[in-house]
């Protein structure tokens, strides 16, 4: 029965130059929907029941071609109830495709597991932020540099290599006065801490003479780099941030996490912060 149907399929009758530009991509799409879904359901719980219904296919296709009549019919009367059970257990999965394709959320659809850049990078800033804060409250002195588009290879080599999540325990856990960790500067690169103890240069520029070598060392690597550098001072416990060879002293968690943000013109506007320390605020 088989062979004969599938001889009928004639191939040669086929136009070939029918097939058209709409057809690769029709098959282009099915195919990456079926990708997508193997994948989604590799991920999911659904991955034993898909087992299990494949090895119900293969049993049911060898039950009809075998002759076994019983099996095939029990097989044929359930296939029905079972799509709709199928429904019913993967309703929250269902559900929550559904919701990602109609909130236009496209891109977590095709791929729930990833995180958007934006997403971990805000991540990266709260744990920033939350060591700052309680680095700040218990007057640790702190040096964190956050690299941007230029490499601070030659930095991170005067350091020990960490590359480690960026967490706050870990970033206040590595200022600890007196542990092996604690001194110099700490790099931050593609959202992890990459090393701490590296010896930044110092500034030769005047930025006041209340202002140590570590506020030093903040500026001068923003004079070759586009890195933001974030300062606890251990003497007045104040956040400073550097970037592009000036620094703005004090600031609160909240003008911190514009300037790192990247929303540095709304905070100029916002804050009226127009100048850095040594530009004569
Ligand atoms: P604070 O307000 O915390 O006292 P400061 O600007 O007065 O800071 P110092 O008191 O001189 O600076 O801080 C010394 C610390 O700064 C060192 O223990 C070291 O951790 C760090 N530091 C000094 N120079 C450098 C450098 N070139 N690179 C990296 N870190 C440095
Ligand atoms: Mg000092």
């Amino acid at each position: 029965m088989l062979n004969r149907s599938l001889l009928n399929i004639n191939f040669l009758d086929y136009n070939i130059s029918k097939f058209s530009f709409m057809d690769v991509l029709d098959i282009l799409i099915v195919a990456c929907c079926i990708y997508k879904i193997l994948i989604w359901i590799k991920e999911t719980r659904a991955w034993a029941l898909f087992k299990g219904v494949v090895i119900i296919i293969i049993i049911s296709s060898l039950a009809f071609f075998l002759g076994l009549t019983t099996i095939w019919w029990i097989v044929k009367t359930t296939v029905n109830v079972g799509i709709l059970a199928l429904i019913i257990i993967f309703q929250p999965e269902l559900r929550k495709a559904l919701e990602q394709l109609g909130t236009g959320n496209f891109a977590s659809f095709l791929n729930p597991q990833a995180e958007t850049e934006l997403e971990i990078y805000s991540k990266t800033i709260d744990e920033i932020l939350k060591a700052l804060n309680n680095l700040s409250n218990t007057g640790t002195g702190a040096l964190i540099v956050i690299q941007r588009d230029v490499a601070l290879g030659d930095i991170e080599q005067t350091g020990i290599k960490i590359d480690a999540i960026v967490s706050a325990s870990l970033l206040i856990n590595i200022f600890v006065d007196k542990t092996p960790l604690h001194d110099g500067a700490v790099i931050i690169k593609n959202n992890r801490i990459s090393s701490a103890t590296c010896i930044l240069p110092l500034t030769k520029s005047e930025i006041g003479k209340e202002l140590g070598t570590r506020h030093r060392a903040a500026v001068g690597i923003t004079e070759t780099s586009d890195a933001y550098v974030l300062v606890v001072s251990e003497e007045t416990k104040s956040v400073s941030i550097a970037v592009d060879g000036k620094i703005y002293l004090n600031l609160t968690q909240e003008q911190i996490k514009q300037f790192i943000g990247g929303n540095r013109k709304n905070l100029k506007r916002k804050f009226g912060l127009r100048r850095g320390y040594n530009e004569g605020v």
